[in-house]
């Protein structure tokens, strides 16, 4: 099982952000940006171009409401995607609220986050789904 399953499973805690049957979305404990939130298939599969076309799919569409709600939520200029992969092997699209370049700098993640600003953050979004 995997840490992100785990987290779904409600076995670990997390900032939560929304979650439909098959779709789960949290915030990244060590954001490269304040809002940096995680899009995750509850279905375990490591690397996202293995999913199916339709799960791929589905899941950008999920990812796209999430991005929605954190751009009426946080000040930016846009929501930026990435996808790595190489620290969790379960599917997941990185959201991150940026004004430029440097706020996706994945070398650049703030340490220790406030727990309560990310509480804040978290509801925040979820308010504006
Ligand atoms: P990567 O697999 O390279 O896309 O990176 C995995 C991401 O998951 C990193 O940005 C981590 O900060 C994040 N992460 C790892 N464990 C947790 C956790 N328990 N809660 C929230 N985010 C996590």
């Amino acid at each position: 099982m995997t840490i992100f399953s785990r987290i779904i499973a409600g076995e670990i805690p997390c900032y939560k952000v929304a979650e439909d049957d098959r779709f789960f979305a949290f915030l990244d404990i060590n954001p490269v940006n304040w809002g940096h939130t995680l899009v995750v298939p509850k279905e375990e599969t490591d690397y996202i171009f293995d999913l199916d076309d339709k799960s791929l799919g589905d899941m950008m569409v999920f990812a796209k409401k999430v991005a929605s709600a954190m751009k009426k939520t946080l000040p930016c200029r846009k929501i930026g995607v990435a996808v790595l992969g190489l620290e969790v092997p379960h599917a997941h699209i990185h959201l991150v609220p940026i004004q430029n370049e440097g706020d996706m700098d994945f070398r650049n993640k703030i340490a220790n986050p406030d727990p309560e600003k990310m509480k804040e953050i978290a509801a925040g979004i979820a308010a504006n789904l």
